[in-house]
């Protein structure tokens, strides 16, 4: 029943300006929205879904992510994977702030994305409370092939973003908009 609820990425308008600047935005864009280093933030049952993706039959290293790194300041994605708790919050947003910009993240599955159906005083409602979401899964859990979905989602979302030779340290996630896709 998972399968008919598409991810939902959150968009932001911005635009470079000027031939150089379009042409080194698009070539970091898709250098970086193949390469991704995925901090894989595993908390409950979604973590047996997340562990399916990775492995041979869906096979996320054809999208180029598939190389875990357990160190935030080793990787740009952080894929958030089940239920977070209150006491668990401010470790997830001590990850989210020790990565270095670009980076981006994943809310996977309805826990991580809404609280699902844990909607007690324990269960922080939402990561989108504490640190900027790019891409949201549903499902509980969701299936490979909607991880995949949401996967090529944000890297739609990489390749159109502005990118510098320099960065400026600002966040690249400034959420102005939702786009159900
Ligand atoms: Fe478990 Fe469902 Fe929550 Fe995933 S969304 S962590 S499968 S209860």
């Amino acid at each position: 029943a998972d399968t008919d609820i598409a991810p939902i990425m959150v968009t932001r308008r911005e635009e470079a300006t000027g031939f150089f600047q379009k042409l080194v935005s698009k070539g970091l864009g898709w250098a970086r929205k193949y390469s991704l280093f995925t901090y894989p933030y595993a908390t409950a049952c979604c973590g047996m879904e997340y562990m399916s993706v990775a492995a041979s039959r869906h096979d996320i290293s054809r999208f180029g992510a598939e190389f875990p790194r357990f160190s935030p300041r080793q990787a740009d994605l952080l894929m958030v994977v089940g239920t977070i708790n209150l006491k668990q919050a401010p470790i997830l947003k001590r990850v989210y702030e020790q990565m270095t910009e670009p980076k981006w993240v994943v809310a996977f599955g309805v826990c991580a994305s809404s609280g699902g159906f844990y909607d007690n005083y324990a269960v922080l409602q939402g990561i989108d409370r504490i640190i900027p979401v790019d891409v949201y899964i549903p499902g509980c859990p969701p299936r490979p092939e909607q991880v995949l979905d949401g996967l090529m989602l944000l890297q739609e979302k990489i390749g159109n973003q502005v990118h510098r030779l320099r960065d400026t340290g600002q966040p690249n996630q400034t959420a102005s908009d939702h786009a159900r896709m």
